[in-house]
């Protein structure tokens, strides 16, 4: 008689498939025909000990994992290995009983290696399906989300264009009834300023919108100017002054080297990245608070940085901020004030500001020990703009050095 493990295993095939197919009948993850998968199985696992050769199972087994149901990848069930385990579990157990010790030990020390094969490729092709399934997710959601942002930033250009006419009709009209109104109707002239007040906090939130979109959507258009720092810098300072008085703040303009050099930027957008940044460092720092600019230079670019004392900004959010509606106080704190301590706006003024800087091929950062109402440890934005940009051509070298003298 043949005194290989092949032969016991012959042997003991049909104790050991009755066993299986009782055991795993019911059990979960068992596929449809699971007799003829067994069989197939079982004819392989002899090949495999006859050839010594263990990857003759690989095949059925790639196929047993890829067959996993879209409910197993999603609870990240491992079904094949389970089911592996199983049947070495109970081929040890039907050697044991059904085989002479002789028999059973040589039989089992030939099935281990391809067992322990068996359950090395039937682990790789489980995390090989699961990380297909969850690529795929990913990239579901991911489109998800850009339609979602797309749908967004269509909304917030459509919406922006549509105030537009109307409210340039309640314009028109209030400049209209301040005009006709007799000047000793003092009190209503005081509520005809009202909406005017009102008027120009929605303009500006439309204007805000429209960049916003506009930055999305690649349409901004910069109109670049040669631009001394210093002077831009000097402008914002003096347009803050009374905001700065009445919040009892302090802005410092250092003169940083590098202030006096001649930037191409557009100078309106600058000022406004610029003003979104200050105005935020002045609404999120107590009063009688600091705030201060400087820079420097590095190669190639002019870094200026405005720190404030307020109340920070965790570095979980430090990226957030910069996602349009980033803003991260409560909703209901919404005031729409634009100075007032922690009046938390719509969340466009970074973001703004970051596309800003961008289209300039600079960039904005922003770097704080963390948020804390009552310590104030500040916050310090960054901002990089390349140094004369555009400024190659010698001819417009020579243009800037006049008008700098
Ligand atoms: P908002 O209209 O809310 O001010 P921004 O885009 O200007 O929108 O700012 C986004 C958020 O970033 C703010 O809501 C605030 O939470 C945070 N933030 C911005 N600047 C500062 C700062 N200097 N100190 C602390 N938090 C800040």
């Amino acid at each position: 008689m043949d005194m290989t493990p092949h032969a016991y295993f012959q042997t003991l095939r049909p104790a050991l498939q009755k066993r299986a197919s009782t055991a795993l009948a019911q059990g979960a993850g068992v596929r449809k025909d699971f007799l003829g998968e067994l069989n197939k199985f079982f004819d392989l696992l002899e090949q495999a000990l006859l050839s010594g050769n263990p990857s003759h199972l690989d095949s059925l087994l790639q196929e047993w994992t890829s067959a996993r149901t879209q409910s197993d990848l999603q609870e990240g069930e491992r079904n094949v290995t389970a089911l592996l385990n199983q049947l070495i579990q109970l081929t040890s157990e039907a050697a044991r009983e059904n085989l002479p010790a002789a028999e059973a030990l040589p039989l089992i020390g030939a099935l281990t290696p391809i067992y322990l094969h068996a359950t090395e490729r039937v682990t790789t092709y489980e995390n090989e399906t699961r990380l297909n399934y969850l690529q795929t997710e990913i990239d579901r959601l991911q489109k998800k989300a850009e339609r979602l942002d797309r749908s967004k930033s269509n909304f917030i250009s459509v919406a922006a264009h549509e105030f537009k006419t109307p409210l340039t009709l309640v314009e028109g009209y209030a400049a209209m009834i301040t005009e006709l109104l007799p000047p000793e109707l003092q009190q209503i002239h005081n509520l005809v300023q009202g909406i005017h007040n009102g008027i120009h906090r929605l303009r500006a939130l439309v204007d805000d919108m429209i960049d916003v979109s506009q930055i999305d959507n690649n349409l901004m258009s910069l109109n670049p100017q040669p631009v001394w720092l210093n002077r831009t810098l000097n402008l914002l300072q003096a347009e803050l002054e009374s905001t700065l008085k009445q919040r009892k703040q302090s802005l410092q303009v250092h003169p940083f080297e590098g202030s006096k050099e001649l930037l191409f930027a557009d100078p309106e957008r600058l000022y406004q990245a610029l003003k979104n940044i200050v105005s935020n460092a002045i609404k999120y720092t107590p009063d009688g608070g600091r705030i201060e600019v400087d820079g420097r230079i590095l190669p190639g670019f002019v870094e200026i940085t405005i720190s404030d004392t307020g109340i920070g900004i965790d570095p979980e959010n430090q990226e957030v901020i910069f996602e349009k509606f980033g803003q991260l106080g409560s909703v209901l704190l919404h005031s729409s004030g634009k100075t007032k301590f922690k009046g938390g706006g719509p969340g466009l003024g970074l973001p703004i500001a970051k596309g800003i800087v961008e289209m300039h091929g600079g960039s904005l950062w922003v770097e704080s020990p963390g948020y804390d109402e009552i310590a104030c440890p500040g916050s310090t934005f960054h901002l990089l703009l390349p140094l004369r940009q555009g400024m190659e051509e010698n001819k417009l070298a020579k243009f800037f050095s006049v008008l700098q003298r």
